[in-house]
C-alpha cells in the first residue's frame, strides 16, 4: 500500500532523513518509534509532500506520490491527524468535521457524522461547541474524526495522545483499535510503546535520520536492550 525506497529529505542545507525505507500492507498498522529529534515527523511530512524529499521515492496504492503537492496525497487516501491536532479554532466540531469530508475513493460504507458520533459520544454532546472550546482530549478525537471524514484507505497519526490524561489516551488507543479492526491501515508516531506493542503489527525504529530497526510486536516487545538503546525506555 505505501513504500518509501531511500528517501532523502532536508531543510534547507540541513539533511534530516538519510534513506529511510519501510513499507505498510494494507490491513497493516506500523509505528514510527525513535527518540525526539530523530526524523518521525519529517518522515510523515515527506510521505505528505509537506517536506518534499531531494531524493528517493515514495508509492501509494501504485502510484508516484514523492513530488505530488498535499492535497493531492490525500484525494489518493491518505488522511493525517497532525502533531499538535491543528483543529479550526474558529468552526464548531460540526464544521470542523464536514467542512473537509470527502469520499475520493467511492467508498461504499463511508464514515458519517452519526458514525464519528457514535465512536466519540464526547463530540456528538459538543456539536455546537467552538474548537476552541474544547479539552485537549476532545480536540483529539476531533482531529481523528476529521481524518476519518475524508475516507481515507491510510490513516497517519502524528503523536495522538500527546500531554493526554492517561484515561483518555485510554479511550484514544481504544478508538484506533477499533479503526483497525474495521480494516483500515494506519501509520502511528508515539511515545508510549507499550500501548503500541499491544496496537500494531510491526515497528519501525528511526534513529538519526536512518531506520536502525524493523520488526514485529512480539520480537520488539523480548528485547528491552533495543528498547533501551533507541527508545530510552
Ligand atoms: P519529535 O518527537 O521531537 O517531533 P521527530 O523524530 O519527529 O521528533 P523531526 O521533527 O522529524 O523529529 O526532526 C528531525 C530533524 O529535523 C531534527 O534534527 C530537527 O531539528 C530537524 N527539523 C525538524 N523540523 C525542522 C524545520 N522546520 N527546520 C529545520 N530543521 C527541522
Amino acid at each position: 500500500m505505501l513504500k518509501l525506497s531511500g528517501v532523502e529529505t532536508f531543510y534547507g542545507a540541513s539533511q534530516a532523513l538519510f534513506g529511510i525505507e519501510f513499507s505498510i500492507a494494507k490491513g497493516e498498522v506500523v509505528t514510527l518509534l525513535g527518540r525526539n529529534g530523530m526524523g518521525k515527523t519529517t518522515t510523515i511530512n515527506s510521505i505528505m509532500g509537506i517536506v518534499p524529499p531531494s531524493a528517493g521515492s515514495i508509492e501509494f496504492m501504485g502510484v508516484d506520490v514523492t513530488h505530488l503537492p498535499s492535497f493531492k496525497t490525500a484525494n489518493l487516501g491518505i488522511g493525517l491527524v497532525p502533531e499538535g491536532r491543528q483543529i479550526f479554532p474558529n468552526l464548531t466540531v460540526k464544521e470542523n468535521l464536514v467542512a473537509t469530508a470527502s469520499n475520493h475513493q467511492k467508498s461504499a460504507d463511508p464514515w458519517s457524522l452519526e458514525k464519528i458520533y457514535e465512536m466519540f459520544p464526547e463530540l456528538a454532546a459538543r456539536s455546537s461547541s467552538m474548537g476552541n472550546l474544547l479539552s485537549g482530549g476532545e480536540q483529539q478525537m476531533l482531529a481523528v474524526g476529521r481524518a476519518l471524514m475524508t475516507n481515507p484507505q491510510l490513516l497517519i497519526l502524528d503523536e495522538a495522545t500527546e500531554g493526554l490524561a492517561p484515561l483518555v489516551r485510554e479511550k484514544i488507543w481504544q478508538s484506533i483499535g477499533q479503526i483497525r479492526d474495521s480494516g483500515l491501515s494506519i501509520l502511528v508516531v508515539d511515545k508510549n510503546v507499550a500501548d503500541l506493542i499491544k496496537l500494531a503489527d510491526r515497528h519501525v525504529i528511526i534513529e538519526k535520520g536512518k531506520v536502525a530497526w524493523i520488526g514485529s510486536s512480539s520480537e520488539l516487545k523480548d528485547q528491552e536492550e533495543l528498547q533501551h538503546r533507541y527508545l530510552g525506555v
